[in-house]
C-alpha cells in the first residue's frame, strides 16, 4: 500500500493579506503542476479567500484550521464546513493541541467537527499528541489511544480511509525539539494499530498519518523516510517559502 505523502503548512495566527498572498504564490510557483506529494496551506480564516485565489488551478490545496460544526444560523463569529468548501478548501485541521489547550476542545468536540467536515466534503486532519509530562510519566500510548478513540467516535470504515491523522507531540510544537525519527515512527505504528483495530487493516493502511512538531528542512527527510510517517504538518517552517519548499522536496 503506498500512501501519498501530504505536506501541509499550518500558518496558525500569522501573516497579513499581502504576506499571505505572497507566501502562497511563492509555494505555488515552487511546487509546479505535478508534485510527487500532496501539498496544502492552511491560512487563518480571514485569509482563506485571498489565498484561495492564489492557489486556484494549482496543485497546492487549501485548508482551514478549524470549523464550527453547525449549518448556517445564529453562531456569531463562526465559520462552517459549507463556507469552507464554498471558498475552495479541501482540508480542515481539527483538534490541534493549541485548540485543545487554549480553547478547551475535547475529543467529543473533535469528533463532532470531524463528522461536520466529512459531511461538508472536507478532508479532516485530526491532531493528537501527548504533553511532555504525559510522555515522561509513560502514558503516551494511553493518551493517544483515548484521543483517537474519542476523536474518531462514530466514524465508519467507508469514510475513515479518507481522513488524515497528525501526530503532534505537544512538547515538540514550536519548541525546536523534534521527536526523533524512532520516537515518531513508534507512535505512528501504535496509531496505525489502533486504526487497524477500529477499521480493519485494509482501511488502516490507507489512512495517512502526518508527523508535526518542529519539522524543519534539516530533519524532514529522516522523519518522512519512516514507513509509517506519511507527511508533515508544519508550523513555523511553513511561513517561509524556502523552508516549506525544502520540506516538500525532502519527501
Ligand atoms: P511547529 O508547529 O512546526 O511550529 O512546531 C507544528 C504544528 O503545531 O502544527
Amino acid at each position: 500500500m503506498t500512501r501519498r505523502t501530504l505536506i501541509a503548512g499550518n500558518w496558525k495566527m500569522n501573516m497579513r493579506a499581502e504576506s499571505a498572498a505572497a507566501l502562497a504564490k511563492g509555494i505555488v510557483d515552487a511546487v509546479g503542476n505535478t508534485p510527487p506529494v500532496d501539498v496544502a496551506v492552511c491560512p487563518p480564516s480571514v485569509y482563506l479567500a485571498p489565498v484561495a485565489d492564489v492557489v486556484a488551478g494549482s496543485s497546492v490545496g487549501l485548508g482551514a484550521q478549524n470549523l464550527y460544526p453547525e449549518s448556517d444560523g445564529a453562531f456569531t463569529g463562526e465559520v462552517n464546513a459549507a463556507m469552507l468548501t464554498d471558498i475552495g478548501c479541501r482540508y480542515c485541521i481539527l483538534g490541534h493541541s493549541e485548540r485543545r489547550q487554549l480553547m478547551g476542545e475535547t475529543d467529543k468536540d473533535v469528533s463532532t467537527k470531524l463528522h461536520a467536515a466529512l459531511a461538508g466534503n472536507l478532508i479532516p486532519i485530526v491532531c493528537v499528541g501527548e504533553t511532555l509530562e504525559q510522555r515522561e510519566s509513560g502514558t503516551t500510548e494511553d493518551v493517544i489511544a483515548k484521543q483517537i478513540e474519542g476523536s474518531l467516535a462514530g466514524l465508519d470504515e467507508a469514510r475513515a480511509a479518507g481522513i488524515v491523522i497528525a501526530y503532534e507531540p505537544v512538547w515538540a510544537i514550536g519548541t525546536g525539539k523534534t521527536a526523533s525519527k524512532e520516537q515518531a515512527e513508534e507512535v505512528h505504528v501504535f496509531i496505525r494499530g489502533l486504526l487497524t483495530k477500529q477499521f480493519g487493516g485494509e482501511v488502516a493502511e490507507q489512512i495517512r498519518i502526518q508527523y508535526g512538531g518542529s519539522v524543519k528542512p534539516g530533519n524532514a527527510a529522516e522523519l518522512l523516510a519512516q514507513p509509517n510517517i506519511d507527511g508533515a504538518l508544519v508550523g513555523g517552517a511553513s511561513l517561509k517559502v524556502d523552508d516549506f519548499v525544502a520540506i516538500i522536496n525532502a519527501s
